[in-house]
């Protein structure tokens, strides 16, 4: 990656998932971009889909708004149809992709040695990967929240030099927080957070937990953020459904600046 990415950043993204055309995402990203502009304080990035990103890049131009994509396949090239390679994506324009959605786990068989193969393939082409990890509603409830975090950070960053694990971001996003309005308490994210960072400590070497920006998703909210943003663990947020809205992200961006 060309860029230095800081130690830890401050970081909001938006996940626009199936949404918004081109012609759409332009305008959007255009009225967020106008909100924006001139904010230092917190790295601000948009994801939207594939046909989109071309047209929501030129309306970023210039805005400090970085462009990531949702996903990519782990192959440079070949016959995968449909999909997209981090190459075409870094030609497109981005700089981030989102990685192991629990949308993609879930609902697409996205396995955890899938998310550890296109992790590596977005190190290789120069993307910040935005790696989500999270259990799932039965998983909390059956105490295995710290269990499945662990496996999921441990099998994506396993093998990684510490220099190239802290070019990333992990994004914390319980399953039943996506999208359904229930918000994890701000303590439930910073304990998710020390066991990710406390892993990466022994997966990848001392001291990386620290050096790696920690978001929290899921159903966060202009209402929810600040309470969020207070905590030391949680660097930024992952947004999906407040991200559609140039307002509501802006006040997220500035509840996290
Ligand atoms: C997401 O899509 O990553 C997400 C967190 O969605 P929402 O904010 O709508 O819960």
């Amino acid at each position: 990656m060309s860029e230095i990415w800081p130690r830890r950043p401050r970081l909001v993204a938006g996940n626009w998932k199936m949404h918004r055309t081109s012609a759409e995402g332009a305008a959007l990203s255009g009225e967020i971009a106008a909100l924006v502009r001139g904010q230092k304080a917190c790295a601000v990035a948009l994801c939207p889909p594939f046909p989109a990103i071309e047209a929501v890049g030129r309306s970023l131009r210039d805005s400090g708004i970085h462009l990531g994509a949702q996903n990519m396949h782990p192959e440079p090239q070949g016959a995968f149809t449909g999909e997209v390679s981090g190459s075409m994506l870094r030609g497109a324009g981005c700089r981030f992709v989102i990685l192991g959605h629990s949308e993609r786990r879930h609902g697409m068989g996205e396995t955890d040695d899938v998310v550890a193969r296109k992790l590596r393939a977005a190190l290789r082409d120069g993307l910040t990967a935005i790696v989500c990890v999270g259990e799932t509603l039965s998983e909390r409830e059956g105490g295995q929240t710290a269990e499945v975090l662990v496996r999921q950070v441990r099998t994506a960053y396993d093998g990684l030099p510490p220099g190239t694990a802290r070019q990333t971001v992990i994004a914390y996003e319980p399953v039943w927080a996506i999208g359904t309005g229930r918000v994890a308490t701000p303590e439930q994210a910073s304990e998710a957070h020390r066991v990710i960072r406390a892993t990466l400590d022994r997966v990848v070497g001392a001291g990386t937990g620290a050096e790696v920006a920690l978001l929290y998703g899921g159903s966060v909210n202009p209402g929810n953020a600040p309470a969020l943003f207070a905590e030391d663990e949680v660097d930024g947020a992952l947004v999906g459904g407040a991200s559609l809205e140039a307002a509501s992200f802006w006040r997220i961006v500035a509840a996290a600046s």
